[in-house]
């Protein structure tokens, strides 16, 4: 089925805590199996959907440099952390019917094919769902800008952060009970107010690409569908 979408062509972002459901770390294979259910719904209306998971759930560069190692080799297991969460989401995508793939930014030819735009716009073009892993591949970065790279790369119409909280506050809405939402903000006020919700790296490849992202909560189901049809509660963060 196709229909008319409010956003048809999306990068996902998904933080690696999400798959890590109630506990601290790890892989909760039933809230993959949750998240992987969403993804199909929404490629069902037609959208052609990337995916970048991020690492956190499993390993985060910063960690290491807490007992003083480098922060290069953190980073470097990082990016692992990612390929690792996206192979469980390709897994759990395929056991659903759908065709999934996984491009890494990091190169481990055995384990996953490399990113080149070429092959990414292929296979979203031949409907597959297309995963994002391995970061851009570079040390100091994070996967928040990989999906802002990746959507101007692949020309999509926005990236969509999935959060566990509906939007952009003005400050932390579980501290601060004076917290409001914004239905819609500027990338240069996102960036100057420090609202932490995307680091500046990204908000600015996103500016400067003039790529939307809409902040949302993935927690209830059908979420990401409410999004994509323009239904959902999010903040859009935009010029
Ligand atoms: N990372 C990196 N380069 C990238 C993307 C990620 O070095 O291009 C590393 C970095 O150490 C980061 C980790 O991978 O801490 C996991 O990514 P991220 O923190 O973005 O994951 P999330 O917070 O979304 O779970």
């Amino acid at each position: 089925m196709s229909m008319t979408l409010r956003w048809k062509r999306v990068i996902l972002k998904l933080s690696g805590e999400a798959l890590a459901g109630g506990a601290a770390m790890g892989i909760d294979p039933d809230v993959v199996g949750r998240i992987a259910d969403d993804i199909v719904a929404a490629h069902a209306l037609g959208a052609e959907i990337g995916v970048v998971i991020g690492g956190g759930n499993l390993f985060r560069g910063a960690w290491l440099q807490k007992q003083g190692t480098d922060r290069v080799v953190g980073d470097h297991m990082g990016m692992l952390a990612t390929v690792m969460n996206a192979l469980a989401m390709r897994e759990a995508l395929a056991a659903r019917g759908v065709k999934a793939s996984a491009l890494s930014g990091l190169a481990i030819p055995e384990v996953v094919d490399s990113f080149t735009q070429r092959d990414a716009r292929e296979r979203l073009a031949s409907d597959r769902i297309v995963l994002f892993p391995g970061g851009i591949g570079c040390p100091f970065f994070t996967t928040d800008t990989t999906a802002a790279l990746r959507a101007a790369e692949l020309g999509a119409d926005a990236v969509l952060k999935a959060t566990n909280v509906d939007g952009v506050y003005t400050a932390d809405p579980k501290t601060d009970p004076t917290a409001t939402r914004y239905d819609r903000v500027s990338y240069e006020e996102a960036i100057a107010r420090n609202l932490k919700v995307m680091d500046t790296a990204a908000f600015a490849i996103a500016r400067d690409n003039r790529v939307p992202i809409i902040v949302f909560s993935a927690d209830e189901p059908g979420a990401l569908v409410d999004i994509l049809k323009g239904e959902g509660r999010g903040t859009v963060v935009a010029s």
